[in-house]
């Protein structure tokens, strides 16, 4: 695992045009509302849509008799089993339940009880739990069966797009869905990155732009720089619980109220679920009409009637929408820009169709945005032509250079949060810092690692702890700590921390707390075998096929690149575990597969230390290495 992270980390550019060929890559915008795949054929992205046109409601059904319902069917299942029925799942992705506190108030789900830091949907009377990786993976499943219909084969990879506001933990567990899935996840793509390219934006020269991206469940906002063919993202912003679902909930409440019930009606949850459908699909129709009948069944048999004017809704969206504001002027002053430097502004997401948001867009801005591309398929279109790219089918070089989207660092005494890579720092990228002993005879340093721009640890999210244990004890201040934080290309963070005088190491697994470990994630795989009709021996062979294609890649990769970095006999020795994973490969020995994978990379884990300093060392050129001397620890 570390391995490919550093093969991926010293190149810099090269994960976005390597020549594999692939062949059948999709882009996949795995949305809180709605969920869409999309390929390249002949040159041009297309969405695949279902046999009606439809976009693929991110909506899953589970029903008694053990079987799973995705997308429409089971939108139309939420009202009478809103528990069973989990929408807007992404709002869940990578949280604890803590945050899930949050969204709680205003969902009708049961949260499965227990310490751990992973939500659990409990369904069906508290006899299944689930969680929001897996119930995203039902999502993927159906997506990745109707491109496999269409494109006549198994699909060789995925590009999935994320919202560029995602933390670690929440890009995590889309990984994770993604793999469970049975996709090879190629690339994490942000979303505004993946409208930028499905507008061509790449043939035109330079030019800076903005991108509004106002889906069902999050608000994102991104400052985009063209330069000689090459994007750069250089700022983000957003929100991650800001959508249209919040102008249905506002409105649900006033329509509630207008019933003579209270906002929960009365804890009634599928009427709640039948205020909210009615709540949608007005304010959807009032955005090509001035007003509109709104009917819902309090009871069966008991119909209630109103009308709702557009005015009406613009009061009831405002101060929601008014939240997009200070995240979009935010992003044009970290780009260093004001917004008539812009050269346009790009509509993504479904409620951006609303006139009020076109107004609000237009008047941020201070010109018309673009909204020539269907704002419900931009993201997927830019995701397939990405996937295209990697897959090495592509026509010419685009190389995409995404952002951080919010600081990383590490604990201090003190409680304060010291950064080690700032927010909107183009990955992949690292830093390293050292820091000393703060106690007398301290024999060990406990890390814990952050996100987030406050200052105070308190007010950060908390992405993993870990210990470096076993230092001898010296006087505070001797021992020197070299921390390295490192962040790959799909923005995935890797930390390790070494104590310099005795060269003590610890091998950290810095997985965000609240995504699952690898553990979870097999074991989830095997479960879902469980439910699947193929054998389930068949299924580990291709898990593990995948892996294995996965570093033999990145293994060709370092070797073509860092032959300089070689010592006597290793290349022998790596290219003989190549050989023998690709023999295992051929076989049909899972287990097998996976010893030959763990021996390729005891191989090449000293090449790839080595690689590993030399990125930082060309990468930090310019930064101060180990400069920084600060306290740390208990
Ligand atoms: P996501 O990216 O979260 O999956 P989408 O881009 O699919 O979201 O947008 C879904 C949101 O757009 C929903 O809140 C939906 O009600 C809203 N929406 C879709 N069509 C319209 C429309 N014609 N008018 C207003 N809102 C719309
Ligand atoms: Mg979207």
């Amino acid at each position: 695992m570390a391995v490919e992270t550093l093969f991926e980390i010293s190149e810099p550019g090269e994960a976005q045009t390597k020549e594999v060929r692939r062949g059948r890559a999709v882009g996949i915008d795995l949305g809180t509302t709605n969920s869409l795949v999309a390929v390249v054929q002949a040159g041009q992205p297309i969405c695949l849509r279902d046999q009606l046109g439809s976009l693929l409601p991110s909506v899953v059904h589970y029903a008694a008799d053990g079987s799973v319902v995705v997308g429409q069917a089971a939108r139309g299942l939420a009202a009478q089993a809103p528990q069973d029925t989990i929408a807007s799942v992404k709002r869940f992705m990578g949280r604890g339940p803590r945050d899930a506190e949050v969204t709680r108030r205003l969902t009708p789900y049961e949260f499965a009880p227990g310490a751990d830091a992973v939500v659990r949907f409990s369904l069906l009377g508290g006899r299944r739990a689930v969680t929001p990786v897996e119930v995203s993976a039902e999502i993927l499943r159906v997506l990745k069966a109707r491109a496999e219909a269409a494109l006549g084969g198994e699909l060789d990879g995925a590009v999935i797009t994320v919202p560029a506001y995602f933390d670690d933990g929440q890009r995590q567990a889309t990984r994770d869905a993604g793999r469970l899935a049975g996709l090879d996840v190629m690339r994490l793509l942000n979303e505004p990155t993946a409208a930028a390219l499905a507008y061509g934006l790449d043939k035109q020269a330079e030019g800076t732009f903005a991108v509004f991206d106002l889906g069902g469940g999050t608000f994102d906002i991104s400052i985009l720089k063209l330069e000689g063919g090459v994007f750069e993202v250089k700022s983000t912003g957003g929100d991650s619980a800001l959508g249209g679902d919040d102008f249905d909930r506002a409105l649900a409440a006033r329509l509630l109220r207008q019933m003579g019930l209270p906002e929960d009606a009365a804890g009634d949850r599928s009427l709640t679920r039948r205020v909210l459908d009615a709540a949608r699909d007005a304010k959807e129709a009032l955005t090509k009409l001035s007003a509109t009948e709104v009917v819902i069944e309090r009871r069966p048999g008991d119909v209630w009637r109103g009308t709702l004017t557009r005015d009406e809704l613009d009061d009831v969206v405002r101060p929601v929408l008014d939240r997009c504001e200070p995240p979009a002027r935010r992003a044009l002053r970290d780009a260093g820009l004001e917004a008539k430097q812009l050269s346009g502004v790009i509509l993504v997401g479904g409620a951006t169709r609303m006139p009020i948001v076109r107004r609000l867009v237009a008047s941020l801005f201070g010109r018309e945005p673009l909204a020539d591309i269907d704002p419900d398929e931009v993201v997927a279109l830019g995701a397939a032509v990405q996937a295209d790219l990697l897959a090495g089918n592509a026509r010419k070089d685009v190389v995409l250079m995404d952002v951080v989207p919010l600081s990383l660092g590490l604990e201090m005494m003190g409680g304060v949060a010291e950064k080690l890579i700032h927010r909107n720092t183009t990955v992949p990228c690292g830093a390293v810092q050292t820091f000393t002993t703060y106690a007398d005879n301290q024999t060990g340093f406990d890390l814990h690692v952050v996100q987030g721009e406050r200052e105070l640890v308190a007010d950060c999210r908390s992405l993993a702890r870990f210990k470096l244990t076993g230092i001898p004890p010296m006087p505070a201040g001797m021992a020197r700590l070299q921390v390295t934080f490192l962040v790959d290309a799909d923005g995935l963070l890797g930390v390790s921390a070494r104590e310099e005088t005795t060269g003590k190491e610890s091998s950290i697994r810095v997985k965000p707390s609240y995504g699952l470990t690898d553990d979870e994630v097999e074991r989830m795989i095997r479960d879902s075998f469980a439910h699947a009709e193929r054998d389930v021996s068949e299924r580990l062979l291709v898990v593990e096929r995948v892996e294995a294609d996965r570093i033999l890649q990145a293994t060709r990769v370092a070797l073509a690149a860092s032959a300089d970095l070689l010592v006597d006999g290793e290349r022998a020795a790596i290219e003989a575990a190549m050989a023998a994973l690709e023999t295992s490969k051929a076989g049909r020995d899972h287990l097998a597969i996976r010893a030959a994978i763990a021996a390729l990379d005891a191989a090449s884990k000293d090449f790839a230390t080595r690689r590993m300093n030399q990125a930082l060392q060309q990468g930090l050129r310019g930064q101060d290495i180990g400069a920084v001397e600060s306290k740390v620890g208990k």
